[in-house]
C-alpha cells in the first residue's frame, strides 16, 4: 500500500495499492492534467531523486519552507513562530528527516492551517510527524484526498488560533473556503497577512490580484473581488506573503490590497482609463 502523490498538483492521496484513477484537483477547471498525462510519485521516490527542503527566514518569527528542485505548483509553506507555539501556514508535498529535525529544534508544529486545496499537498504526513491538528475551511471538504482524524473543518468567517496569536479569515474567491492568515505581531507589530494565492502577489510587488484559475487565467467576477476587498478591509498589516518565496508585498500591504481590488473591478467594468491611471 502506498500514499500516491499527484506530480502536477502535489496532492497526497489516501493509501492504495494501485495509483488512483485520476486526480480530482487537476481535473477541476482551476488546474490541469500534466502535459504528459496523469503521473504519480511517492515520498520515497522523491527522496531517491534527491529532492530536499529549502528553509529561509523571511523576517523574525517567520520561516519559509520550500522544496528543491521545484515540485508541482512550487509553493513554499510558512512557519509562524508565536509564544503559544508554531503554526505551519500552507504546506508542501516533500518532507524528510532533516526538515523534521530542524523544525523540532524550533519547537515543532502545534497547528497547521492551509489556504486552499492546491496546497493541501502532504498535510496529513506533516501533521503525523508533529502531532498537529490541521485547520481547513469546511466549504472545501470535498477536496481532501487523504482524510484523517487530525483534520478539523471550521466554518464561518473567522477562527482564532493559539490564544489569538493568529486569525484565519475566510475570503473565498479562488475556492469557496479560500482562507488567509492574519498575524498581528508580524512585521515588528505592524501586522502581516499570509495569503497563498487567495490574494496573489503579482510580478509588480506593489499590486496583488484575485483569480478563479491562475494556470487557466479565469478571472473572478467583480462582485466577488469587491466582497473580498471589503472582508479584509478591517485588518491592518504592512507585509503580505503570497504562496512563493519571491511573492511578497513589503510595505503598506493593506492599502495595496484595497487599491488592487479597485483596479481589477475597473478593468472588468471596461474602464481602462481608470486602470491606466491607477496608483
Ligand atoms: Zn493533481
Ligand atoms: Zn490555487
Amino acid at each position: 500500500m502506498t500514499y500516491w502523490i499527484c506530480v502536477t498538483c502535489g496532492t497526497q492521496f489516501a493509501e492504495s495499492t494501485q495509483p488512483p484513477d485520476g486526480c480530482p484537483i487537476c481535473l477541476d477547471q482551476r488546474q490541469y492534467v500534466g502535459h504528459n498525462g496523469q503521473q504519480w510519485t511517492t515520498l520515497a521516490a522523491m527522496a531517491e531523486q534527491n529532492f530536499h527542503s529549502e528553509v529561509q527566514e523571511h523576517e523574525p518569527g517567520l520561516l519559509g519552507i520550500g522544496t528543491q528542485p521545484t515540485f508541482a505548483i512550487g509553493q513554499r509553506a510558512l512557519l509562524v513562530r508565536t509564544p503559544q507555539g508554531n503554526i505551519l501556514w500552507d504546506c508542501v508535498s516533500y518532507i524528510d528527516q532533516p526538515t523534521i529535525k530542524e523544525i523540532e529544534r524550533l519547537g515543532g508544529i502545534t497547528a497547521i492551517a492551509i489556504s486552499h486545496p492546491h496546497f493541501y499537498s502532504s498535510m496529513v504526513q506533516w501533521a503525523g510527524h508533529f502531532d498537529a491538528r490541521i485547520y481547513l475551511h469546511a466549504a472545501d471538504q470535498q477536496w481532501v484526498m487523504r482524510p484523517d482524524p487530525r483534520i478539523v473543518f471550521w466554518s464561518g468567517e473567522t477562527l482564532s488560533l493559539l490564544d489569538e496569536q493568529v486569525t484565519l479569515i475566510r475570503l473565498g474567491g479562488h475556492f469557496a473556503g479560500g482562507t488567509v492568515l492574519y498575524w498581528p505581531s508580524g512585521a515588528q507589530g505592524q501586522g502581516a497577512l499570509l495569503t497563498g494565492d487567495i490574494i496573489q502577489v503579482v510580478a509588480d510587488h506593489n499590486w496583488v490580484s484575485f483569480m478563479y484559475s491562475y494556470p487557466n487565467l479565469i478571472p473572478l467576477p467583480a462582485s466577488e473581488v469587491a466582497r473580498i476587498r471589503d472582508a479584509i478591509a478591517p485588518y491592518h498589516y504592512t507585509h503580505l506573503y503570497g504562496g512563493w518565496f519571491d511573492r511578497l508585498v513589503s510595505a503598506h500591504a493593506d492599502e495595496v490590497v484595497q487599491r488592487s481590488a479597485d483596479r481589477y473591478i475597473s478593468a472588468l467594468a471596461g474602464d481602462l482609463k481608470k486602470v491606466i491611471s491607477a496608483r
